[in-house]
Order: C-alpha cells, then sequence, then structure tokens
C-alpha cells in the first residue's frame, strides 16, 4: 500500500443492498460480498486499501438483535489499530438502532464508523447502492492532517452524512430514507464531499472503549395512545426482570393525568423500573415542567431524554444497564449527552 494511502475496513452484516431475489423464499435475500464487488467495479479506482469481511450470518435487518451489535462493536475493536476507518453494510430498517447502540458501545472513537445501505439492491440496473457504498468508503477514508475528519458513528445516505445516534428511518419507497430531525447533517454531498465540522465530534486522544462490550436487554418500549388501558400498560410493564422502560409521551413529554394511569406509573417506579420519557414527535424537545401534565413525571421521577430518538434511548439504556452503576450515577448519566445523542 503507498504511504499515506487510507485503510477500510467494510463489514457486511446483510440488507437490501447486497440481496437478490430468492425465488424459494420468495422475496429478497442477502448473497455473498465478492458478488458485491464485481458488481461495483469503481472501487478498485478509489485510492484506499479496501478489506472485506461479513458477519457469520448475512441477515435482514428486521432480525437484528443486540448481540449482534456485540459481534459488529467486538469486530471494530479488535480491527481498531489496522484501519482508518470503517464502514458497516446494513438493512435500513433497524440501522437507526444499530448505528445508535454501537455509538454507546464504541464512545470516544478517533476514527469513522460509517452506516450505509441501500433501498435497492446493487444489482439492481438503477440503484442508490453504488453510490451509497462509494461515498461512505470514501468518507470512511477522509483525513485531514492525519486526522479522521468525521471521528463518529454515522449514518450516510442519499448524499447526506447524519451523525447515527440522531438519524432514524423515515421513508420506505424513496432514497431519502434517514432524517435527523435534532441535529444538523456532518457533511452532504455534491460534487465535492462539504463537511460541517462545527457539527462532528471532536475525538479524545486515544480511543479506550469500556471492555467487556455489553448490553441489558431488560428493557422495554411504551408508546402512550388515547384510550390505552390499566391493563395493557401493566403487561408490559410487570414483565419479569424489566429495569427499564422508554416512556414514548406525547408533545414536550405529557402523558395523561387520571390517577389510574399515575398509580400504574408509580407502581413501576417502585419496583426500581427506570422510566425514560421520549416524545413522540419527531422534532423538539421533552421538557418535563412545561405543562402541568409534565411536570407531575418529573415529580414521580421519571427522566427526561430531551431530543432524543426512540432508537437512541432503548440503546442508551441498554448500554448503561449493563454498567452496574448506582442508582444516581445512572439516572444522572441518562439526563446527559454521552456522544451527541441528545441537546441538554
Ligand atoms: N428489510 C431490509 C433490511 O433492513 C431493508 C433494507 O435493507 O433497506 O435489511
Amino acid at each position: 500500500m503507498p504511504k499515506n494511502q487510507s485503510s477500510v475496513l467494510v463489514i457486511y452484516t446483510g440488507g437490501t443492498l447486497g440481496m437478490v431475489y430468492d425465488k424459494r423464499k420468495s422475496g429478497l435475500v442477502p448473497f455473498n460480498f465478492s458478488q458485491i464487488l464485481a458488481k461495483v467495479p469503481e472501487l478498485e479506482h478509489l485510492s484506499c486499501e479496501l478489506t472485506v469481511t461479513s458477519l457469520p450470518e448475512l441477515i435482514d435487518s428486521s432480525n437484528m438483535k443486540p448481540a449482534i451489535w456485540i459481534q459488529i462493536a467486538e469486530k471494530i475493536v479488535e480491527n481498531y489499530a489496522n484501519y482508518d476507518g470503517f464502514v458497516i453494510l446494513h438493512g435500513t430498517d433497524t440501522m437507526a438502532y444499530t448505528a445508535s447502540a454501537i455509538s454507546f458501545l464504541l464512545q470516544g472513537l478517533t476514527k469513522p464508523v460509517i452506516f450505509t445501505g441501500a433501498q435497492l439492491p446493487v444489482g439492481a440496473i438503477r440503484n442508490d447502492a453504488r453510490r451509497n457504498l462509494v461515498t461512505s468508503i470514501e468518507i470512511a477514508s477522509a483525513k485531514d492532517n492525519q486526522l479522521a475528519i468525521v471521528p463518529e458513528v454515522s449514518i450516510f445516505f442519499n448524499d447526506v452524512l447524519l451523525r447515527g445516534n440522531r438519524a432514524r428511518k423515515v421513508e420506505s419507497s424513496q432514497f431519502d430514507a434517514f432524517q435527523s430531525f435534532n441535529y444538523p447533517p456532518l457533511a452532504k454531498v455534491g460534487i465535492h464531499v462539504k463537511y460541517d465540522l462545527q457539527n462532528i465530534l471532536s475525538p479524545p486522544p486515544i480511543f479506550r472503549p469500556t471492555l467487556p462490550l455489553q448490553l441489558n436487554e431488560n428493557i422495554g418500549i411504551l408508546k402512550l395512545y388515547p384510550g390505552i388501558s390499566q391493563k395493557m400498560m401493566e403487561s408490559i410493564l410487570d414483565t419479569e426482570n424489566l429495569k427499564g422502560i422508554v416512556l414514548e409521551t406525547y408533545g414536550a413529554g405529557n402523558a395523561p393525568t387520571s390517577q389510574w394511569f399515575l398509580d400504574t406509573l408509580t407502581k413501576a417506579l417502585e419496583k426500581n423500573i427506570i422510566v425514560y420519557n421520549v416524545s413522540q414527535c419527531l422534532g423538539g424537545k421533552v421538557q418535563q415542567g412545561r405543562y402541568a401534565t409534565g411536570t407531575k413525571l418529573k415529580e414521580m421521577g421519571l427522566i427526561g431524554a430531551s431530543d432524543m430518538t426512540t432508537e437512541a434511548a432503548i440503546t442508551k439504556m441498554m448500554y448503561l444497564l449493563a454498567q452496574n452503576l448506582p442508582e444516581n450515577e445512572l439516572k444522572k448519566q441518562l439526563s446527559l449527552s454521552l456522544c451527541g445523542e441528545m441537546s441538554e
């Protein structure tokens, strides 16, 4: 490899980008990466050294689970010293969850970890796979003065680079599958890649992940809707071993004030279940003191998740609950931004 040439590790996990139609299974299924490379000959001309590795089992990301997030994070940690950047090829369906989980597991990155995928497979005549892949590799290898330009977990899709733990999948038919409602893009791509440096995290001097990499899966999501019943709420909050719940509330973090509702939540809090208040709104943030309906929740001990996405909130809880922190410290960390996932 010529001196100064960057090296990028591509980790293939599955997803539409590399899928083909399988008659027997009546749908798209992932295929092997060497077939993908053959379909993108322009990769040969990038001025960076590419290495490709796959997960043991290629999946449609609807089958994603925390154990695979750990496998992805471990692969990055094991190979960290040998590459300048990492590109993860992933299905779009749960990409925002995976990118959020990896951002918490691998806090303090000094190198880029870029997730990408596609709405149409690389083998389709008209597709978004080729440009998403090529540009992600270009961004993963981009350096200024020997330092990575985007040293954080991000999602590159349809010519926009977003912070991974701020992005959401919002579109299943058009190419602009991801948006970040509460944080501006890290870069936009036209003829040139235009980085917005003030939006990109500053790296620490060295990357030191908290080992062992682990997540606690004893959490859940409870979405409020007009008409939610006590039975429905109890069935979720009575789940065995439940340690935390992301409560998707209305607007600025508001919830009903009926006595049965407050009593059901109080019962959960008394069992030391952490309740993290996330808004159902795509933009704006939870402010538990703004309306009387939200003030009550604050008094009860719910933790406001500010402008976080549900994807970030649930994976942040999984990460923090696995650290076995004292309760005060756990609550404090939930209210702080660990890696740019929320505005404080
Ligand atoms: N179902 C696919 C997946 O998430 C969709 C995609 O890749 O866009 O794996």
